[in-house]
Formats: structure tokens, sequence, C-alpha cells
């Protein structure tokens, strides 16, 4: 069952008959009337708080809400939501920018490179929403509240225990008392509606979430919008910002639809126009389970560090739930620099069931973006300046030898880390002197197709030892023990090339010598 059924079903029976039978519609083929993707330049923002580190899921989300903004020639913005302090963790803020910079999402505006709309850190726009909720004081609209925690505690157990249950546990005492002494400390709750207004979701069409009450012991879903140290709540930040940043379209995951309705009633109480709603579904492990903490809650950098691309990564990422338009039936390649992603990404392919999340994946988009890397010589150039500096310590040969090894390494390497080993140990056993002590003999007649190798060329020794029976894997092998000690990864006239004729001669040689 997907969360948003879930939810309907939770929130009114009502809204489960319709909103299920309208799931069922939807699952079929849709026809293609209308697109729902922006035409107009949209404005959106990823607005994490720094709790913890990113992870996958709101990797997914900064993404979309990426695409989304430069598919349409919009704006991408950086909220940094930080007002819950308790919950602040040491390194999350800066770890969020170094992820999107790493993963190539550029920031239109944001708390470093500022914008129009600034501050775009929560914590820097107390008065905004202190200005904000006055208003709705005045207007009768919010109303202080003054219900000791024990009381507040006391409220919800009571509600829970209440047949049936009902998770809004406030009973508007204060509303009712509004004459108190104001210097008390308080907090400033929202008046919330009677009913809900039904809203619009760009993925999952019309929504209708009620709390579920109980009429015996009527509560009201009265949320806080200002804490008792003059903090804005996640509801009331996040609307008054969204409204002043002139964000056009809210793309973030399914488990923020239970605050919608909410979000809506603010948006109403003000006179403003919400921005259009995308929630996008949950990360799941190939199970169909919530992902694990190794699965899902992985420290991006432990990927960087393990040697996968950006390109990888943010490939892999993008399908979570997303995939190219295509006719029925015809394949589309999966292999998607972020150029491409922004020229196909359209909100009209996304899609409702939960994502997937298949680790295996991650590995094949690495090594078909490392493929694709080596074939583009500037970001090759660049990549051998980033990545593997430590090669000037081997260099005696220019770099265009590097290059030209690496270039032939790709097709071997699933990590760049692979390839930094694999390239490190081939150079050695290319260049250095080696001993063929710590290497197997290939075959018995290694030393018979050396004689030979060494008085004709390779192409030779192939066509005139083959026709006297010996395999073509063996002359093979026995070059490869001599040339590179029996290190994989290139192929033998590959080899050949790099080292040229004189070292290839040199080394058979010395192989010679020690058989
Ligand atoms: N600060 C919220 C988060 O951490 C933002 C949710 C939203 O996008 O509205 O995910």
């Amino acid at each position: 069952m997907s969360l948003t059924t879930m939810l309907v079903r939770r929130y009114s029976k009502q809204a489960t008959l319709s909103s299920l039978a309208k799931s069922l519609t939807d699952l079929k083929v849709e026809p293609t009337i209308k697109s729902k993707h922006p035409t107009k330049p949209a404005r959106t923002r990823f607005a994490p708080s720094p709790t913890g580190f990113l992870h996958l899921g709101s990797l997914r989300t900064a993404l979309y809400n990426y695409l989304l903004a430069k598919s349409t020639g919009g704006k991408f913005i950086l909220r940094i939501e930080d007002t819950d302090r308790t919950r602040l963790v040491s390194g999350a803020e800066q770890n969020i920018f170094e992820v999107l910079k790493w993963c190539g999402l550029k920031l239109d505006e944001g708390p470093k490179s500022g914008g129009k709309y600034g501050p775009y850190r929560q914590s820097d726009r107390k008065e905004i929403y202190l200005k904000y909720a006055n208003i709705l004081l005045e207007s009768g609209l919010a109303y202080k509240c003054y219900c000791s925690k024990e009381r507040l505690t006391g409220l919800r157990i009571s509600a829970r225990r209440l047949k049936p249950p009902t998770t809004v546990t406030y009973d508007r005492e204060c509303f009712d008392k509004r004459k108190r002494r104001v210097e008390l400390p308080h907090v400033i709750r929202f008046k919330s509606p009677d009913k809900y207004p039904p809203f619009h979701d760009l993925l999952h069409g019309e929504l209708n979430l009620q709390p579920q009450y109980n009429e015996k012991d009527r509560r009201y879903d009265d949320f806080v919008i200002l804490k008792e140290d003059g903090m804005p709540t996640y509801h009331f930040a996040n609307v008054i910002d969204d409204h002043f940043m002139k964000i056009t379209h809210v793309v973030r995951g399914e488990e923020w639809l239970p605050s919608t309705p909410k979000h809506i009633a603010l948006y109403n109480a003000f006179g403003w126009t919400p921005p259009e709603f995308i929630h996008i579904p949950l990360l799941t492990s190939l199970e169909d389970k919530k992902l694990s903490k190794r699965q899902g809650d992985l420290n991006i950098f432990e990927l960087r560090d393990a040697g996968v691309l950006p390109e990888a990564l943010i490939n892999f990422v993008a399908l979570f739930g997303w995939a190219p338009s295509r006719g029925l039936g015809e394949k589309f390649n999966e292999v998607m620099g972020m150029s491409d992603l922004i020229k196909n990404f359209s909100i009209d392919q996304l899609t409702k069931g939960n994502a997937k999340v298949d680790r295996s994946k991650l590995l094949y988009f690495n090594k078909m973006h490392i493929k694709r890397k080596f074939e583009n010589n500037r970001e090759l150039a660049e990549l051998v300046d980033n990545h593997y500096p430590s090669f000037s310590m081997y260099s005696t040969e220019p770099r265009a030898y590097f290059t030209k090894l690496l270039k032939y390494m790709s097709s071997s390497l699933t990590t760049l880390n692979n390839l930094d080993e694999k390239i490190r140990t081939t150079y050695l056993h290319l260049y250095e002197k080696f001993d063929y002590s710590e290497f197997k003999v290939p075959c018995e007649d290694t030393k018979k197709i050396l004689e030979f190798a060494l008085k004709n060329g390779f192409e030779q020794t192939i066509d005139e030892l083959t026709s006297t029976g010996i395999k073509k894997t063996d002359i093979l092998k026995s070059y490869r023990f001599a040339l590179v000690g029996n290190q994989p990864g290139m192929t033998i006239p590959q080899i050949m090339e790099l080292l040229g004729d004189e070292e290839v001669e040199q080394k058979i040689t010395r192989a010679l010598e020690y058989l």
C-alpha cells in the first residue's frame, strides 16, 4: 500500500474511496492530454534541515527540484531550515553545501551566494516570522497559548485513549481564555479551520486529508506557529518563506503530505496563493522495505571516497521514481549526464509507487560514466589532474602516456579507486624492473614462446606457433608474464604500443634470463 493511500485512509474515510478509485484509474495508462510540466521558468527550493548528513533520499529531492528549475529555465534555491535548534548537528550544513557542489547542483540563490529574497537561513529570518505571526494574532486567526508542558502531555495521552483516538490533541483552552496576561511565557497557535480545504498535488491529483476527530471530546489541530523562544515551527517558516521567496513548485518527500493541509490553511489565512506541490514517493530497498541505515542513510561522501563519480551518483538517483518519456515498448538509454537529465526531465514521468534502490546499479552507472569521461579528452585531463596527482611520483614519462594508459584501462573499471590501484600496478609493471620470481610462469611452453617472440613480431608469433599446436591463450599469457608480470587490464597489443619496441624486447630478454 502506498503511503498516500495509507494517509488518505487514516485521515478521512470519505476521501479514501474517491482517492483510491482515482489512484486505480491513474495506474492505467493515462491518456496523454496535457503535460503538467511547467512552461514558465519555475522557482524551486531545496530546504534541508541541518540535522544530519545528506543521504540518498534528500539528494533525490534536491535533484528533482534542480531539474525542474533547469528544465524550465528557472531558478534553484537553497534554504537552510535550522529553526529546531535542539536537533542541529555540527558539520551538517557544511555537508549540504559540499554535497550539492560535488554533485554539480549549482545554486542560483542561497545562504552563501545570497539573492534577492534572502536571507536564506531561517534562523536569520526571526523578525519576518514574528511580524507575520502578529498579523495572524491581530486578525484572530492565531492565539497565544500558555498551557504548561504537563497539561499538554496530559492532553496528548487522553487523546490517544479516546475511542476512536485522535492525533489532534489540543482543546483550545487558551483560545477560549484570550484575556490572559501577556508577559507570561507562551507559544502562538494557529486557529485551524474546522475542515481543511482539499488541495491539488501535481503527482497525486486532488487530495482531501482531514484529521480524525472524536466528537464526544472535540480536539483541535491548532498547531504551534511560534515557539516560546520566538523561533517559528517548520510549518510556519516553510509557508512564509516559500511565499516570500516566490517559490512556484515544491518538490518534497511523501512524508510531508500530512503537513500540506496545514500549509494550505496558512496560505489561505494570509490570502496568498500556494505553490504547486509534488510529493515524491519513498525510497525503499528492493524488497520494498524501508531503507536500512546502511542502504539509505549512507553519507554521500563515503561513496565519493569509494571512487564513485558524481555523474554516476546523479544518474542513479535521478531514476528513483522517474524515467524519461518513451514510446510504448521503447527502451531508453539509462546512462545520462546532467545535461541529458535536464533535457529529458518532465514531471509527467514521475512515478507514484515506492522507488526501489538497487545498489548494484550504482556500480554499473559508475562503469559507464568512467568510460564516458575517458572518451572526452578535456574531462580526462581534468580527472588526471584532480584524481591522480600521485602519478607524478612514478612519472618520468610524459603525461600523454598516462592519458593513453587510462583510456586503455577504462573498460575494466567499476570505480575510480579501482582504477587508481590497477593503473598503479600496471604502470609499475610496465615501467619498473619487477622481479619475475614473484609471478607464476603461465605454461610449459613459455620459454619456447618467448624465444620465438624475441626474434619474430607478435603477429608472426601467433600465426606460426598456433600452427604448431601451441594454444593462442598460452602465447598471450606468456607475453603478459614477460611484459607486465601477469597483470590483467590491457590487451597485449595495447601494452606493446605503450611500451614501444625497444622496451618490449628488453622485457622479453629479462624474462628469458629468469626462465
Ligand atoms: N526542512 C524540511 C526537511 O528537512 C523541508 C520539507 C519541505 O521541503 O517542505 O525536509
